[in-house]
Protein backbone atom coordinates (compact mmCIF):
# COMPACT_ATOMS: atom_id res chain seq x y z
CA UNK A 1 0.00 0.00 0.00
CA UNK A 2 1.22 3.31 -0.86
CA UNK A 3 1.56 5.57 2.23
CA UNK A 4 3.25 8.66 0.67
CA UNK A 5 1.79 11.97 -0.87
CA UNK A 6 3.74 13.03 -3.88
CA UNK A 7 5.51 16.36 -3.16
CA UNK A 8 4.29 19.26 -5.68
CA UNK A 9 7.16 20.91 -7.58
CA UNK A 10 6.73 24.42 -10.06
CA UNK A 11 9.45 24.18 -12.64
CA UNK A 12 9.21 27.89 -14.69
CA UNK A 13 11.54 29.09 -17.32
CA UNK A 14 11.25 31.70 -20.03
CA UNK A 15 10.31 30.66 -23.67
CA UNK A 16 13.37 28.72 -25.16
CA UNK A 17 15.43 28.00 -21.85
CA UNK A 18 15.13 24.45 -22.84
CA UNK A 19 12.56 23.54 -20.15
CA UNK A 20 10.70 20.54 -22.18
CA UNK A 21 13.96 19.08 -22.97
CA UNK A 22 15.04 19.03 -19.90
CA UNK A 23 12.02 17.74 -17.93
CA UNK A 24 11.82 15.34 -20.43
CA UNK A 25 15.18 13.99 -19.84
CA UNK A 26 14.70 13.92 -16.00
CA UNK A 27 11.55 11.89 -16.02
CA UNK A 28 14.15 9.23 -17.92
CA UNK A 29 16.48 9.60 -15.00
CA UNK A 30 14.27 10.15 -11.76
CA UNK A 31 11.50 7.65 -10.60
CA UNK A 32 8.07 8.31 -9.26
CA UNK A 33 8.03 11.33 -11.16
CA UNK A 34 5.00 12.54 -12.80
CA UNK A 35 4.75 15.85 -15.31
CA UNK A 36 0.99 17.61 -14.98
CA UNK A 37 -0.29 17.75 -18.46
CA UNK A 38 -1.94 21.24 -18.20
CA UNK A 39 -5.44 22.61 -20.14
CA UNK A 40 -4.61 25.35 -22.71
CA UNK A 41 -6.76 27.61 -25.37
CA UNK A 42 -3.84 27.59 -27.59
CA UNK A 43 -4.42 25.30 -30.48
CA UNK A 44 -1.65 22.70 -31.15
CA UNK A 45 1.83 22.58 -32.05
CA UNK A 46 2.69 20.43 -35.20
CA UNK A 47 3.34 17.19 -33.00
CA UNK A 48 1.80 17.94 -30.28
CA UNK A 49 -1.08 14.86 -28.96
CA UNK A 50 -4.22 16.35 -26.95
CA UNK A 51 -3.99 14.63 -23.54
CA UNK A 52 -0.01 14.29 -24.16
CA UNK A 53 0.83 17.44 -24.35
CA UNK A 54 -1.70 19.71 -23.23
CA UNK A 55 -5.64 19.40 -22.80
CA UNK A 56 -6.75 21.45 -25.63
CA UNK A 57 -9.69 23.13 -24.56
CA UNK A 58 -12.12 25.62 -26.51
CA UNK A 59 -11.77 28.99 -24.28
CA UNK A 60 -15.49 28.74 -23.06
CA UNK A 61 -14.68 25.33 -21.63
CA UNK A 62 -11.81 26.72 -20.01
CA UNK A 63 -13.77 29.56 -18.48
CA UNK A 64 -16.44 26.84 -17.56
CA UNK A 65 -13.69 25.30 -15.99
CA UNK A 66 -12.64 28.54 -13.98
CA UNK A 67 -16.22 29.25 -12.92
CA UNK A 68 -16.19 25.59 -11.45
CA UNK A 69 -13.37 26.04 -9.52
CA UNK A 70 -11.53 23.28 -10.87
CA UNK A 71 -8.23 24.68 -11.42
CA UNK A 72 -5.57 25.04 -8.84
CA UNK A 73 -4.09 27.57 -10.67
CA UNK A 74 -4.50 29.35 -14.16
CA UNK A 75 -3.26 32.26 -15.94
CA UNK A 76 -3.02 34.25 -19.32
CA UNK A 77 0.34 33.87 -20.77
CA UNK A 78 0.83 35.29 -24.48
CA UNK A 79 -2.41 35.53 -25.63
CA UNK A 80 -3.58 32.25 -24.35
CA UNK A 81 -5.06 30.51 -21.06
CA UNK A 82 -3.02 27.95 -19.41
CA UNK A 83 -4.20 25.71 -16.18
CA UNK A 84 -3.52 22.57 -13.82
CA UNK A 85 -6.74 20.57 -13.03
CA UNK A 86 -6.93 20.52 -9.11
CA UNK A 87 -8.71 16.76 -9.60
CA UNK A 88 -5.73 15.71 -11.64
CA UNK A 89 -2.77 16.78 -9.64
CA UNK A 90 -4.85 15.52 -6.31
CA UNK A 91 -5.19 11.86 -7.66
CA UNK A 92 -1.68 12.17 -9.05
CA UNK A 93 -0.06 12.88 -5.74
CA UNK A 94 -1.84 10.01 -4.02
CA UNK A 95 0.01 7.82 -6.09
CA UNK A 96 2.86 8.34 -4.29
CA UNK A 97 4.78 9.85 -7.50
CA UNK A 98 6.05 13.71 -6.86
CA UNK A 99 4.27 15.89 -9.33
CA UNK A 100 6.00 18.60 -11.40
CA UNK A 101 4.00 22.14 -12.74
CA UNK A 102 5.12 22.94 -15.74
CA UNK A 103 3.54 26.96 -15.20
CA UNK A 104 4.96 30.29 -15.57
CA UNK A 105 5.18 32.80 -12.60
CA UNK A 106 1.66 33.84 -12.41
CA UNK A 107 0.21 30.20 -11.85
CA UNK A 108 3.53 29.86 -9.26
CA UNK A 109 2.55 32.94 -7.17
CA UNK A 110 -0.97 31.16 -7.00
CA UNK A 111 0.34 27.80 -6.10
CA UNK A 112 2.54 28.65 -3.48
CA UNK A 113 -0.76 30.40 -1.70
CA UNK A 114 -2.80 27.24 -2.26
CA UNK A 115 -0.60 24.41 -1.50
CA UNK A 116 0.54 23.61 1.85
CA UNK A 117 3.78 22.75 0.44
CA UNK A 118 5.48 23.59 -2.95
CA UNK A 119 9.03 23.37 -4.02
CA UNK A 120 10.09 25.70 -7.31
CA UNK A 121 12.52 25.92 -9.39
CA UNK A 122 13.40 28.07 -12.10
CA UNK A 123 15.40 27.17 -15.57
CA UNK A 124 17.62 30.25 -17.26
CA UNK A 125 19.49 30.30 -20.31
CA UNK A 126 23.08 31.00 -20.00
CA UNK A 127 23.26 34.59 -22.00
CA UNK A 128 20.39 36.74 -23.67
CA UNK A 129 22.39 35.78 -26.92
CA UNK A 130 21.58 31.80 -26.24
CA UNK A 131 18.62 32.77 -25.52
CA UNK A 132 17.94 34.72 -28.78
CA UNK A 133 19.46 32.20 -30.39
CA UNK A 134 16.94 29.55 -29.41
CA UNK A 135 13.82 31.64 -30.09
CA UNK A 136 14.74 31.51 -33.72
CA UNK A 137 16.50 27.79 -33.71
CA UNK A 138 12.41 26.96 -33.24
CA UNK A 139 11.72 28.15 -36.85
CA UNK A 140 7.82 27.51 -36.19
CA UNK A 141 7.07 31.25 -35.08
CA UNK A 142 7.35 34.64 -36.94
CA UNK A 143 9.88 37.44 -36.27
CA UNK A 144 7.48 39.30 -34.68
CA UNK A 145 6.01 36.53 -32.45
CA UNK A 146 10.20 36.24 -31.81
CA UNK A 147 10.43 39.55 -30.21
CA UNK A 148 7.45 39.36 -28.38
CA UNK A 149 8.98 36.53 -26.97
CA UNK A 150 11.90 38.33 -26.06
CA UNK A 151 10.42 41.18 -24.13
CA UNK A 152 8.02 37.98 -22.83
CA UNK A 153 10.94 36.29 -21.46
CA UNK A 154 13.10 39.35 -19.92
CA UNK A 155 9.81 39.43 -17.94
CA UNK A 156 9.49 35.69 -17.07
CA UNK A 157 13.04 35.85 -15.72
CA UNK A 158 12.49 39.30 -13.65
CA UNK A 159 10.65 36.71 -11.23
CA UNK A 160 13.49 34.56 -10.41
CA UNK A 161 13.91 34.98 -7.14
CA UNK A 162 10.68 34.06 -5.88
CA UNK A 163 12.14 30.77 -6.41
CA UNK A 164 13.62 28.26 -4.11
CA UNK A 165 15.84 26.81 -7.21
CA UNK A 166 17.96 28.58 -9.46
CA UNK A 167 19.12 26.40 -12.57
CA UNK A 168 21.09 27.60 -15.57
CA UNK A 169 21.25 25.34 -18.46
CA UNK A 170 24.18 26.11 -20.07
CA UNK A 171 25.65 22.88 -20.76
CA UNK A 172 22.57 20.31 -21.18
CA UNK A 173 23.86 17.28 -19.06
CA UNK A 174 25.39 19.68 -16.18
CA UNK A 175 21.59 21.26 -15.96
CA UNK A 176 20.23 17.63 -15.66
CA UNK A 177 22.29 16.42 -12.74
CA UNK A 178 21.51 19.60 -11.00
CA UNK A 179 17.99 18.88 -11.37
CA UNK A 180 18.10 15.46 -10.68
CA UNK A 181 20.07 16.73 -7.62
CA UNK A 182 17.42 18.42 -6.29
CA UNK A 183 15.07 16.19 -6.46
CA UNK A 184 17.18 13.34 -4.67
CA UNK A 185 17.70 15.95 -2.05
CA UNK A 186 14.39 17.06 -1.12
CA UNK A 187 13.61 13.06 -0.97
CA UNK A 188 16.07 12.70 1.87
CA UNK A 189 14.74 15.64 3.97
CA UNK A 190 13.86 13.76 7.28
CA UNK A 191 9.75 14.49 6.31
CA UNK A 192 10.00 12.76 3.42
CA UNK A 193 12.27 9.99 4.70
CA UNK A 194 9.59 9.58 7.21
CA UNK A 195 6.46 9.33 5.00
CA UNK A 196 8.61 6.50 2.94
CA UNK A 197 10.17 4.60 5.97
CA UNK A 198 7.56 4.78 8.60
CA UNK A 199 7.93 0.91 9.87
CA UNK A 200 11.85 1.25 9.48
CA UNK A 201 11.90 4.29 11.63
CA UNK A 202 9.79 2.54 14.13
CA UNK A 203 11.48 -0.61 14.36
CA UNK A 204 14.48 1.06 14.81
CA UNK A 205 13.38 3.46 17.73
CA UNK A 206 10.16 2.34 18.41
P1 LIG B 1 3.75 26.95 -24.61
O1 LIG B 1 2.54 27.52 -25.27
O2 LIG B 1 5.03 27.40 -25.29
O3 LIG B 1 3.67 25.45 -24.46
O4 LIG B 1 3.81 27.52 -23.12
C1 LIG B 1 3.86 28.90 -22.91
C2 LIG B 1 3.99 29.19 -21.44
O5 LIG B 1 2.84 28.74 -20.72
C3 LIG B 1 5.19 28.55 -20.74
O6 LIG B 1 5.86 29.53 -20.00
C4 LIG B 1 4.58 27.55 -19.81
O7 LIG B 1 5.34 27.39 -18.63
C5 LIG B 1 3.25 28.19 -19.50
N1 LIG B 1 2.26 27.19 -19.05
C6 LIG B 1 2.04 25.96 -19.57
N2 LIG B 1 1.07 25.33 -18.88
C7 LIG B 1 0.68 26.18 -17.90
C8 LIG B 1 -0.29 26.10 -16.85
O8 LIG B 1 -1.00 25.13 -16.66
N3 LIG B 1 -0.41 27.20 -16.05
C9 LIG B 1 0.34 28.32 -16.20
N4 LIG B 1 0.16 29.31 -15.35
N5 LIG B 1 1.28 28.42 -17.17
C10 LIG B 1 1.44 27.37 -18.01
Amino acid sequence: MNTRTGQLYIVSAPSGAGKSSLLNALRERVDKLVISVSHTTRPPRPGEQDGVHYHFTPVEVFRQQVADGNFLEYAQVFDNYYGTSRLSVDALRETGKDVILEIDWQGAQQVRERAESVISIFILPPSIEALSARLHGRGQDSAETIQRRMRDAKNEMSHYPEYDYLIINDDFATALDDLAYIFRSERLKQAQQCQQHQALLNALVG
